[in-house]
């Protein structure tokens, strides 16, 4: 999956729309909203494939919550009736602390992190929520049957309070029991030795098939014996399960074709059963269908939330095929050859015959479960090795996500603060959302694919430099095509000047803006950010004597200032050729000091400097989505005539009432 939501590389946008992209921040979160562009040209019958889809995807929401922790529901229920139903002072802090902790929850699907798993700080008393939880209705609070309040206090303020208790979602530490010390649940009453010991058993090292194990269980410990407690139909969460079923059995009257009618009739049939062959025919069945303008996920997907990275979380996303934006990628993957040949690459180093890749780009139209709110902005399914290598994999990348970031860091202070003048920030207005993606499509569509190693080179030459490497190889492959006239001719772009906007923006990224997301004294680590450094580094100091790009003072504060575009286009070819020539001869050396040399170190003045003047715009490093509400509309008799998008409702709003709605589990599940 690929995650983004960073301000570091922000942009602003050229047309005004009536659509509020935004919807509330606290803590370190931003709600976003995102806009379904194109669903009122699809055909009925797809609207309402989307509509079935859609409440298909809402309903396992409970599922991830206790997915996420045992408590969980239970916490949730006792926090949204204080929220509703509480008739004390609405404006004192402990009631407002409360109310920020249940956003918290409410995004996190349970009371830890999504991202880093830590168990929040309630900034409210056990006493306040203890007089709260007493002045409301008590058959509105998740009593067992014969429980008191006292007794549930007593269960469930440990967990909430107590910073010692199950302090991390997913532990990581090396050397302790990962499944005991992890509060997901996913495991109960098995040590990490047992767990592994288990699922060893069942591996059979002959099976050139083999399915994920475990992904879609509780391993609990019964009367002394290890078991599986599968999540099914009839099973674990089998209440969730048949709702989820319910929908898709309606989406299986819809649907567009043969083949997505086999992949609907598949799921159902694993949800029934939880044959974990059935999976994979589902997965399988799920990777041939090409041709349906509406897909689907909905399902036990990624692994991140098991320690032993094993049991998967329950996501669901709703979308349909983006045909303008894919037209863009497929444009430039017919033109592979032409880049490939014009490309200031050394003849040797090049493909005599390229293959684009063609990405997908879709529009988001449902997000739920561990894709809801925090989301993903690209997928690449399925997650079976196997299946992958036998039967290939889709790659996406969600075109109104990405979109709806872009449009909601318009005018959050960022451009003002860090971009240095007004021709730039017009032009970053103008074509940054654009140029960006054609960026992203060079990278991805061409950049990966292109150029070839020497005979004999090892793949895995560059080592640990080779990620970097790649990733430069890739970037530099667009940063080098964008201004080409190639672009303007194939209606890529309608400006000569367009290009400047994502020369501007990648260069101040790389020389400063994305050192926010690095903490002070740390050096640049992750392999995407070492290659922008190294990018804007080189060919800074490339055109240094030339004052090409310059580092300029201004009231105190640093700039990046482009003083010749078409020398910093030289540059980047300069360096693509050379960084190919590097990746084909396999010259570890040369990528060694390149990367060491103009990536990893920082500046600590500098760092300083941008993480001030960060910190005073005030916007949250984490970002995610509100949903649309959809809405059947019928005739006398019953029959969908139509489907409405909408766009009004708020966070909280939409939180209770799919807590409400789709409250399939009991809150203990055992
Ligand atoms: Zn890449």
């Amino acid at each position: 999956m690929i995650q983004t939501g960073c301000d570091g590389k922000n942009r602003r946008i050229a047309e005004a729309e009536d659509f509020e992209y935004t919807v509330e921040q606290f803590a370190d979160l931003q709600l976003l909203r995102y806009k379904v562009k194109g669903f009122e040209n699809l055909t009925l019958r797809q609207k309402e494939l989307v509509y079935y889809l859609s409440q298909a995807a809402l309903q396992g929401r409970d599922i991830l919550f206790d997915q996420n922790g045992k408590y969980n529901l239970i916490i949730r229920k006792m926090l949204e009736t204080v929220y509703t139903d509480y008739q004390g002072d609405r404006r004192e802090a402990d009631f407002m602390n409360m109310e920020t902790y249940l956003k918290r929850v409410w995004f996190s699907n349970g009371i830890h992190h999504h991202y880093a798993t830590d168990k929040f700080v309630p900034g409210f008393t056990p006493e306040f929520f203890k007089a709260a939880l007493s002045s409301v209705d008590a058959s509105r609070l998740p009593l067992a049957e014969g429980e008191t309040l006292d007794g549930l206090c007593e269960e469930v303020f440990p967990v909430i309070f107590d910073p010692q208790l199950m302090p991390k979602r997913v532990n990581q530490a090396d050397g302790e029991d990962l499944v005991q010390t992890s509060a997901a649940h996913y495991y109960e009453g098995v040590s990490q030795e047992e767990a592994e010991d288990f699922y060893q058993a069942l591996k059979d090292p002959d099976d050139t098939m083999p399915v994920m194990f475990g992904m879609n269980s509780r391993l609990v410990k019964e009367g002394g014996k290890v078991v599986e407690k599968v999540w099914k139909s009839g099973g674990l969460y089998g209440q969730a399960i048949d709702r989820i079923v319910y929908w898709l059995d309606k989406a299986l009257e819809v649907a567009e074709n043969m083949q997505q009618k086999t992949v609907i009739e598949k799921l159902i049939q694993f949800y029934k059963n939880g044959d974990l062959k059935d999976f994979d025919a589902y997965s399988i069945a799920w990777v041939n269908d090409l041709d349906s303008h509406v897909d689907f996920v909905n399902g036990f997907i990624e692994s991140y939330g098991d320690p032993l990275g094993l049991k998967a979380s329950w996501e669901s996303i709703v979308n349909f095929k983006d045909r303008e934006a894919t037209q863009r990628t497929e444009t430039i993957s017919a033109n592979a050859q032409w880049f490939e040949d014009h490309s200031p690459v050394d003849q040797r180093f090049k493909k005599k015959k390229v293959k684009g890749v063609s990405a997908k780009v879709i529009t988001a139209a449902m997000l739920g479960g561990d894709l809801y709110p925090a989301t993903a902005i690209g997928i690449n399914l399925p997650n079976s090795n196997w299946i992958r290598s036998v039967h290939g994999s889709k790659s996406v990348t969600i075109g109104n996500l990405t979109d709806a970031y872009n449009k909601a860091a318009h005018g959050n202070g960022f451009t003002d603060e860090f971009v240095y003048g007004a021709q730039e920030k017009e032009w970053i207005e103008k074509y940054a959302d654009l140029t960006g993606d054609l960026h992203t499509d060079l990278h991805e569509c061409l950049g990966h694919g292109s150029g070839q190693l020497l005979f004999g080179v090892d793949q895995d030459a560059l080592k640990a430099y080779g990620a970097t490497i790649e990733e430069a190889r890739a970037d530099l492959f667009g940063l080098y095509y964008l201004p080409d006239a190639k672009m303007l001719e194939l209606g890529l772009v309608s400006d000569k000047d367009a290009f400047k906007a994502e020369y501007y923006t990648y260069m101040m990224n790389g020389l400063m803006t994305q050192l926010v997301r690095i903490e002070l004294g740390r050096t640049v680590e992750e392999a995407h950010m070492r290659n922008r450094q190294l990018i804007a580094r080189w060919a800074f100091q490339r055109g240094e004597a030339d004052r090409v790009v310059e580092m300029i003072k201004k009231d105190g504060k640093t700039y990046v200032k482009i003083n010749d575009y078409q020398k910093l286009r030289m540059y980047f070819g300069e360096l693509l050729a050379e960084v190919q020539r590097i990746k084909s001869e396999g010259d570890f050396e040369a990528a060694r000091r390149l990367v060491e040399e103009y990536a990893v170190k920082i500046d600590p003045v500098l760092h300083t400097e941008v993480l001030e003047r960060y910190e005073k715009l005030h916007l949250a490093p984490y970002k995610g989505f509100v949903n649309p509400v959809y809405k059947a509309v019928t005739d006398k008799d019953g029959k969908i005539i139509d489907v409405e998008v909408s766009y009004k409702e708020g966070y909280a709003e939409q939180m209770l009432r799919y807590s409400n709605e789709f409250a399939n589990l009991p809150y203990r599940n055992k």
